[in-house]
């Protein structure tokens, strides 16, 4: 891309959908995946030995490439190199900054992770895994992560459908894990990922969310 084309870097940013990022360059492969250099325009990291805020720059973290939502059925990989920065409490430690976007040791934005999981509903990770091109451990990393997350309510809307449905791990194999979505017009979250489809494992998440959200009453479809 021509460093010079502000439309253009506009248009793929908006695109890309992600907070506090800025396009670099972007360039397609052989393949025609779209390779997109990003930088954060965040400042500033949470001290990881002492929970400070710092804002004093030393350098970068590591480069890290992610899969993200593909544009126009073309594939998609964020090439980011995060700033580093140093804190003043013991041992001067540094740290990288952390973003919302990504979560460290994913090969995929959390975008992409809700996209993959989303395709996994009635078919199985290995299935998902052939038809995206990822490895079956990318895929079932995927589930592992979601199912040890817990819900942050707090960033959550009213909803008015809540879905259940079901991903298995192999075909063939009773391993089933449930996954919970809930539907805000056309938009379509994961609220979590059960890591079972036993009735008391789906009470206790129901259980769990806050009657804040529950406002308008939902609707179970499963
Ligand atoms: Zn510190």
């Amino acid at each position: 891309m021509d460093s010079n084309n502000e439309p253009l870097r506009q248009a793929i940013e908006l695109l890309l959908d992600l907070p506090n990022v800025q396009v670099q360059a972007v360039h397609q492969d052989r393949n025609g995946s779209y390779i997109v250099t990003l930088v954060s325009t965040e400042h500033g990291a949470t001290c990881h030995k002492c929970n400070k805020r710092i804002d004093k720059s030393n350098g970068h973290g590591e480069w890290v490439t992610l899969r993200h939502t593909a544009i126009f059925e073309k594939p998609v990989y964020l090439r980011i190199r995060l700033p580093r920065y140093q804190c003043d409490c013991d041992g001067e430690p540094t740290t990288t900054q952390q973003v919302s976007w990504f979560t460290r040791r994913s090969p995929f934005t959390i975008a992409y992770e809700a996209y993959l999981l989303l395709d996994c509903v009635n078919s199985t990770t290995a299935d998902v895994a052939i038809k995206k091109k990822v490895t079956c451990d990318e895929s079932q990393g995927v589930l592992d992560r979601h199912i040890r997350k817990s819900v942050d309510w707090s960033t959550m809307e009213p909803f008015e459908v809540i879905g259940i449905d079901e991903i298995s791990l192999k075909k063939g194999h009773k391993d089933f894990v449930a996954i919970v979505t809930a539907r805000q017009g056309n938009e379509t979250r994961i609220l979590g990922v059960l890591e079972d489809r036993m009735k008391e494992t789906v009470i206790k998440f129901f259980r769990s969310i806050p009657k804040v959200l529950d406002l308008v009453g939902y609707k179970l479809y499963a």
